[in-house]
């Protein structure tokens, strides 16, 4: 096959159950797509059946590109290993494998690539979840966007169709913890959300354990927020101030009303203000380990959508005097 337009990516943990539905209604996006498509599935290592069945599928049809794993490394880098094994030309449509992302959306979210948007992230409008489930997502949404220092779209996840040059730099991020759906915000150009609403997993039980949830959400508040290390210096501050308020409030007392037990105030002032200075110390600490921390990501500095520089012509009459546009020049 020639390199398809587009790629569907879909990772599988122990998918045994979902796989023959999705590769059904893959099937049936594929016959009535005008686009070359590929599919692209990894196996996240898994214990079921799940690669077995790949294979099957792999050796009889040749519009899948199936990738396996050596072993389970969860979600985020089997999508990258899928994203890497890619060979589309315009486009990835990035799903879950246990179809509670519609695949036939990607006409939809195609559309929206060809009106020239580089990022088409998808929003849920309703989730066909337990109340816990989506009060714990849509808060933790919630606090992510208000602490994070790139725009993290809110109610969307990994759900998107990604232009060839977005994955080709998501692929270039050699960051290990991953937290796909910030990476992608990160990475900029065009962006558009588009409403859906996400459907219960087809069959089978969900693969994301309460603690592999919780690892993303660190991943995601760890990686692009410095929040948690702001907060301790904030916590100094407000240690230090009380240990003055307490200290004004002691003096008042003291010469106003002279009911001041002997020495025990004073242990008390210096134990707080000495924590409030310990705090501030973690706090600075804590800012060199944020440079390191980000330094060590090794992400680009910076992601250049065009560049404009006309070519210098040769029968220039002066050429101390450069008429010649350059709007955007990269180091
Ligand atoms: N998945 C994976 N590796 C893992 C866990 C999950 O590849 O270690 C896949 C899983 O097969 C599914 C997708 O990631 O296709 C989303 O997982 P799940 O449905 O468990 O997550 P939820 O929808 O509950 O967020
Ligand atoms: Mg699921």
């Amino acid at each position: 096959m020639a390199n398809p337009q587009v790629s569907i990516v879909a990772p599988l943990y122990n998918e045994t159950e979902s796989l023959p539905h999705l590769v059904t209604r893959l099937n049936a996006v594929m016959d009535e797509s005008s686009l070359a498509i590929e599919i692209v599935l990894i196996d996240d290592g898994s214990r079921d059946n799940t690669s077995v069945l790949m294979k099957q599928i792999a050796l009889t049809d040749g519009r899948y590109h199936c990738v396996f794993l050596s072993r389970n490394y969860g979600h985020q880098i089997a999508l990258t290993a899928g994203i890497a094994a890619s060979r589309a030309t315009e486009a990835l449509f990035i799903i879950d494998g246990d179809l509670q992302d519609p695949p036939e959306l990607l006409t939809k979210f195609y559309e929206k690539y060809q009106e020239g948007y580089d990022v088409v992230y998808a929003v849920r409008k309703k989730r066909k979840e337990s109340w816990l489930k989506r009060a714990a997502y849509s808060s933790f949404y919630r606090f992510m966007r208000s602490i994070s220092y790139v725009d993290i779209p809110l109610d969307s996840g990994d759900f998107s169709l990604i232009s060839r040059r977005v994955a080709d730099v998501l692929v270039q991020m050699p960051e290990e913890s991953r937290f796909i759906r910030g990476m992608r915000s990160w990475i900029g150009f065009r962006q558009v959300g588009v409403e859906y609403e996400r459907d219960a997993r087809v069959a089978g039980e969900p693969k994301y354990s309460f603690k592999m949830l919780r690892n993303l959400a660190y991943n995601g508040i760890f990686n692009f927020s410095e929040f948690p290390i702001k907060l301790i210096t904030q916590l100094g501050i407000i240690t230090i101030s009380l240990a003055v308020i307490y200290l004004i409030q002691t003096l008042i007392k003291k010469y106003f009303f002279g009911d001041v037990p002997q020495g025990f105030t004073a242990i008390l002032f210096i134990i707080i203000l000495f924590s409030g200075v310990q705090l501030i110390a973690l706090g600075m600490i804590g800012e060199y380990v944020l440079r390191i921390f980000f330094q060590t990501k090794g992400r680009p500095l910076y992601v250049v959508r065009e560049i404009i520089q006309q070519r210098q012509s040769s029968n220039s009459i002066d050429p101390s005097i450069n008429h010649n546009a350059r709007i955007n020049q990269t180091a």
